[in-house]
């Protein structure tokens, strides 16, 4: 199974992902997550990376194009995997089409966590607020000016691939804003409903 999981930035993509992980047995590719362990590893790629993520805004393509294209060819994405976070523009979402076309596969569903991003944006600033006072590290785009950022880019660059892949015929939108199990069980609906890709 190969699954997009698309919507803002606290959305509870990564909640989700975990949980399909572990429901499906297939991996869990986050680019936001990659792209961290870059940035401490202080590989080339981190160092490009590094102040742009800090403020909240997009990795250039080519970047992140690379990651996930070397990412997909290892052996354990082989069962199938999640996409969080990538793609995260149309030209990402294009590329995407290529490799899997090169490698003669399909997407079986893209869903989108629909959110109210005003409650949205209450919930991240609550989760900085949680881990500041337990003394927890946070991510260096974990404030308001790096989350406003990120919005702004996910509505500007982003929000474009539900119409790209409405157009496909993959989308599948969910209520977001749900309890985690319920959103959880909305997902695994949609993805019981939805024609695998081999079928089509
Ligand atoms: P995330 O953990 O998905 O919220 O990603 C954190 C940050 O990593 C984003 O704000 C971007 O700076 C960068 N990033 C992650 N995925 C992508 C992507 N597909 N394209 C561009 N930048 C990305």
């Amino acid at each position: 199974m190969r699954l997009i999981l698309l919507g803002p930035p606290g959305a509870g993509k990564g909640t989700q992902a975990k949980h399909l992980v572990d429901k499906f047995g297939i991996v869990q590719l986050s680019t936001g997550d990659m792209l961290r362990a870059a940035v401490a590893a202080g590989t080339p790629v981190g160092q490009r990376a590094k102040d742009i993520m800090a403020r909240g805004e997009l990795v250039p393509d080519d970047i992140v194009v690379a990651i996930v294209a070397d990412r997909i060819a290892q052996p354990d994405a082989k069962k199938g995997f999640i996409l969080d976070g990538f793609p995260r523009t149309v030209p990402q979402a294009e590329a995407l089409d290529r490799m899997l076309h090169q490698r003669a596969l399909d997407l079986d569903a893209v869903i989108e966590l629909k959110v109210d991003e005003g409650i949205l944006l209450k919930r991240v600033e609550k989760r900085i607020a949680d881990m500041t006072a337990r003394g927890e590290p946070l991510r260096a785009d974990d404030n308001a000016e790096a989350l406003h950022k990120r919005l702004e880019a996910y509505r500007a660059q982003t929000a474009p691939l539900i119409a790209f892949y409405a157009r496909k015929g993959t989308l599948h939108s969910v209520d977001g804003m749900a309890e985690i199990e319920d959103v959880a069980n909305a997902i695994e609906r949609v993805l019981a409903a939805a024609e695998p890709a081999e079928n089509r």
